[in-house]
């Protein structure tokens, strides 16, 4: 499949025209990998012909969202290349001049149909029971005809000859031989009234002039590949390797949408999902690295990858795999990343202050520390550590029914805290010590003292160990906590 004459060339092709989504980073990174295995180009190439909806925005957010996963390109916008420009818009001449060569060989036609006739000329065929494809009505008008209508500036398109006989095979690594009857291979149009080239004519011409050896691309585009093929040959282009990968549905097999949740790169990186996570996940759809293996390197990937093991069936999205994903390369970051991951987020929330001392730093970090494997993301890591900045707002439901409930909680919480007092210094074992001491004393299971406890100082019932958060708090917030819990209760107030 790879041929070493010709060193891999991959494209991707995005249009302008919104976010990068989940799907189309699964296609770059697919076109990326199996550049980076061969030692290849990727190269980006911005689909931005169609003028009215593409948007510098958009562009922007693209690049963007590729900087972010950590895909970079060879040639394309900003870093250039041989085969520029990368963008279609700035590339018109080019496809003149292809359009010029082809009209003057008689491979497509100018045809001057309106509207009108070929929304007759579809009604017509589907009151016949046929398939809507364009009746030739100009494909063999005479040089005069086209001479005349073309002088009295008549509107028209180009339309391609297109074989009306024997079938079009494409080749697909992934599909195998793809066979289409050319009856149903319309003469399609190249180029529109409007003086632009359609989509399948602006790709056929970059991916030739541009020397792309494999199109890897989303399934959509395979029923437009025997239009490409015999563009390609009309062009006198040599045939690239096609692969077209699978679609991503949504849990219930529906189209993926907005309505399944976050679908674009940026939403992704807003949710708090890391961006090696979403890579490894997007390797997922449609592949299966094999012995259950499904957290890889982005080296391990480059080296598994495969195009030709690139599944055929769709590829069923699973948020709940991107979040297990998530929270195993979250618990694997640094200590010092994840705060800088959270550093504003802990500022929003009025958590800290803009310059902490060196003494605070350390103790925020001991605090991540302590929160940071039971958290997915960043956003939940927060949460977890709120009470560590300020106490509970609110106390857990079940937990108040479950731990509040016996008569002599809040006498318990009272004693326990003024026996804090006793706890010098005031450090993880010596505050485990007394509460030991003190169950055996009161003849009650230590978990009747811990979980009270721990819930009237962080307001839930699940966290890191009671006696290392009542060290990070410190003395007095425990007591303090503990001691208006205890109000609280008598006054029937939780
Ligand atoms: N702009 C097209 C798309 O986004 C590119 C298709 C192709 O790769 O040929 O679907």
């Amino acid at each position: 499949m790879v041929d070493t004459e010709h060193p891999v060339r991959v494209r991707f092709a995005p249009s302008p025209t919104g976010s990068l989504h989940i799907g189309g980073a699964r296609t770059a990174y697919f076109n990326w990998l199996f550049a980076r295995q061969h030692g290849g180009t990727f190269v980006l190439r911005i689909d931005d012909t169609d003028t009215a909806r593409s948007t510098e925005a958009s562009l922007q957010e693209i690049l963007d969202s590729f900087r972010w996963l950590g895909i970079d390109w060879d040639e394309g916008p900003i870093v250039g290349g041989p085969h520029g420009p990368y963008r279609q818009s700035e590339r018109q001449e080019i496809y003149r001049a292809a359009l010029d060569k082809l009209v003057s060989e008689g491979r497509v036609y100018p045809c001057f149909c309106s509207q009108e006739q070929l929304a007759k000329d579809r009604e017509e065929a589907q009151r016949q029971g046929r398939a809507p494809r364009y009746v030739g009505r100009c494909r063999n008008l005479s040089r005069e005809q086209v001479k005349a209508k073309m002088d009295a500036g008549e509107p028209h398109v180009y339309r391609f000859r297109s074989p009306q006989v024997g079938e079009t095979v494409v080749h697909d690594v992934i599909r195998g031989d793809v066979v289409f009857s050319n009856e149903e291979l319309d003469d399609f149009v190249v180029w529109k009234a409007d003086g632009t080239p359609t989509y399948h004519f602006a790709s056929c011409v970059d991916d030739s002039e541009m020397h792309i050896t494999h199109v890897i691309r989303a399934e959509e585009h395979l029923s437009n590949t025997p239009k490409h093929v015999v563009l390609f040959e009309a062009l006198g282009a040599e045939l690239p390797v096609f692969a077209h990968v699978p679609m991503i549905l949504a849990p219930d097999r529906s189209k993926l949408s907005k309505r399944h949740g976050a679908t674009s790169v940026r939403e992704y990186r807003d949710a708090g999902i890391l961006p090696e996570a979403l890579i490894n996940y997007l390797l997922l759809l449609g592949f299966a690295p094999g012995e259950d293996k499904e957290i890889l390197t982005r080296e391990e990937a480059i080296k598994l990858f495969d195009l030709e093991r690139v599944t055929k069936h769709a590829a069923v999205y699973d948020v709940k795999k991107l979040e297990w994903l998530n929270a195993q390369y979250f618990r694997a970051l640094p200590v010092d990343q994840v705060l800088d991951m959270v550093w504003s987020l802990l500022r929003e929330a009025g958590y800290v202050e803009e310059n902490p001392d060196a003494h605070t730093l350390a103790w925020i970090r001991t605090v991540i520390q302590t929160s940071q494997d039971r958290s997915r993301n960043a956003g939940e890591l927060i949460a977890n550590v709120s009470y560590y900045f300020q106490a509970p707002q609110q106390y857990d439901e079940k937990g108040v029914k479950k731990h509040f409930s016996h008569p002599d909680v809040a006498d318990r919480l009272d004693q326990l805290a003024d026996a804090l007092d006793t706890v010098v210094p005031f450090t993880v074992s010596n505050i485990e010590r007394l509460y030991r001491g003190l169950a055996e004393s009161w003849q009650v299971k230590a978990a009747q003292l811990i979980h009270p406890t721990r819930l009237a100082i962080s307001g839930v019932t699940v966290g890191p160990g009671l006696f290392d958060i009542m060290a990070l708090l410190g003395r007095e917030e425990c007591q303090e906590r503990m001691r208006w819990v205890a109000v609280k209760l008598r006054a029937g107030q939780l």
